[in-house]
C-alpha cells in the first residue's frame, strides 16, 4: 500500500484527478505538435509522404540552431528525404557576423545536406526547405540564395514550405514563383524606354565599354558591364569582377556603391550589355542589390530604377527590380523610419 492508499476515497479521488491531467497533457501535445496543410497547399503537396517529410522537417528546424546576433531573427529551416531506405532529416540555421554579413538559411542546410550526403543527392532528393518561424508572411529567399538554390537543386521542382508556430498552419509555395528568367523581361522598342535617345546611347555605349574591364580569370559566358544615370544626371558603370576566393564583385553591387559613395542615392535607370549579340544574365544577387536600391526611390516618392537589358544589336529589354525579384525583401521594410531619416540626411539630390 503506498502512502496515499490509507482512505479508499482519497484513493480514488487522487486516481480520477491524475487520469484527468493525463487527458488534459496528450491532448495539449495533440494540438501543440500537429502541423496541417493550409487549404491552397495541399494541391502542391500531392502524396501522404512528402507531406510527412515536411511535416518531421518543421519539427526538426524548430530546434535548429541559429546565431543572428545583430537582427536576432532567427531562419529555421529542414528537408527531409529518404536515402538507403531511410527518411534523413538535415537542418540549417542563420548565423551573422559584422560587418554586417551573414550565412543564410537556405545555404546552409543544402550545404549541410551536400556535406553529408553529397551534391548528387541535393540536386536529385532534395524536394523542400521547410522554414520553421512564429508568422509566415510572403517573404522569399534574398537574391543569393535564389542563385544558390538554381545552381544546387532542382528548382524547377522546389517547394517551400514555411510551418507557423502560432497554429501549426504550413504554407507551401513553388520556389520557381521566386524566379523571373531574364527571356521574359518584355521585349521593348527603345522609343518605350523612358529615357532621351541620346541617353540611352550614351548609357548603353557605357555598359558596353565597362564589359570590356573588369577581372575575368575564373568567368565564363556570363560577364556583363553595367551602367547608371542617376536623378542627379550622373552616370556610373561598373564591370563584373572575380577573385580567387570566389567573392564575386556584381556589376550592378559596384556602381551602386560608386554612386552611394558620392552620396547619390537615386538611380533612374541602369542599363546592363552582355556579350555581343547575346542577351545579358542578370544574377539574383546583383537584382538584391538593385531592388534595395530601387526601394531608396520609393522611400523618396521616387519611380522605381528602370532596369535595361541591351543584346549590343539595338534590341532591348525592360522591367523594374520590383519584377525581376518577386516577393523581395529590402531595408524599407525592416526599418522604413531609420531608412528615411538616414536618406534625408545622407543625400546630396535634395
Ligand atoms: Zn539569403
Amino acid at each position: 500500500m503506498n502512502k496515499f492508499g490509507k482512505k479508499p476515497g482519497a484513493r480514488i479521488l487522487l486516481l480520477a484527478a491524475m487520469v484527468v491531467l493525463a487527458g488534459w497533457w496528450s491532448l495539449r501535445a495533440d494540438t501543440s505538435l500537429k502541423w496541417k496543410l493550409s487549404k491552397d497547399s495541399e494541391a502542391l503537396v500531392a502524396d501522404a509522404k512528402l507531406r510527412d517529410e515536411i511535416f518531421d522537417a518543421l519539427d526538426a528546424a524548430e530546434k535548429a540552431g541559429t546565431d543572428p546576433r545583430i537582427t536576432h531573427f532567427n531562419v529555421r529551416v529542414a528537408t527531409a528525404f529518404e536515402k538507403d531506405g531511410k527518411e534523413r532529416v538535415v537542418v540549417g540555421g542563420n548565423v551573422e557576423y559584422e560587418v554586417p554579413e551573414g550565412i543564410h538559411g537556405e545555404t546552409s542546410v543544402l550545404n549541410h545536406v551536400t556535406a553529408l550526403y553529397g551534391a548528387d543527392t541535393t540536386r536529385k532528393q532534395v524536394r523542400f526547405l521547410a522554414f520553421f518561424a512564429q508568422q509566415c508572411g510572403g517573404g522569399a529567399s534574398c537574391g543569393d540564395c535564389r542563385d544558390y538554390q538554381m545552381a544546387t537543386t532542382d528548382y524547377e521542382h522546389l517547394l517551400v514550405a514555411c510551418g507557423q508556430a502560432s497554429d501549426r498552419t504550413v504554407k507551401v509555395t513553388r520556389f520557381a514563383d521566386q524566379i523571373v528568367c531574364e527571356r521574359n523581361f518584355p521585349e521593348v522598342d527603345s522609343a518605350k524606354i523612358p529615357l532621351p535617345a541620346e541617353e540611352l546611347r550614351r548609357l548603353v555605349q557605357s555598359a558596353e565599354e565597362a564589359r570590356r574591364g573588369g577581372v575575368t580569370l575564373f568567368t565564363k559566358e556570363r560577364h556583363t558591364g553595367a551602367a547608371a544615370l542617376s536623378f542627379a544626371g550622373k552616370t556610373y558603370r561598373a564591370a563584373g569582377a572575380d577573385d580567387a576566393a570566389f567573392h564575386y564583385r556584381y556589376p550592378i553591387g559596384g556602381l551602386l556603391q560608386q554612386a552611394m559613395t558620392e552620396r547619390d542615392y537615386f538611380l533612374r535607370a541602369i542599363v546592363i550589355s552582355g556579350e555581343n549579340g547575346e542577351w545579358p544574365v542578370v544574377n539574383y544577387r546583383d537584382r538584391q542589390y538593385g531592388y534595395e536600391a530601387s526601394s531608396f526611390n520609393q522611400a523618396a516618392g521616387k519611380p522605381p530604377i528602370v532596369l535595361i537589358l541591351s543584346n549590343g544589336r539595338g534590341q532591348f529589354r525592360m522591367t523594374t527590380f520590383e519584377s525581376a525579384l518577386p516577393s523581395a525583401f529590402s531595408t524599407a521594410d525592416f526599418m522604413p523610419e531609420a531608412l528615411k531619416t538616414f536618406l534625408a540626411t545622407h543625400t546630396t539630390d535634395k
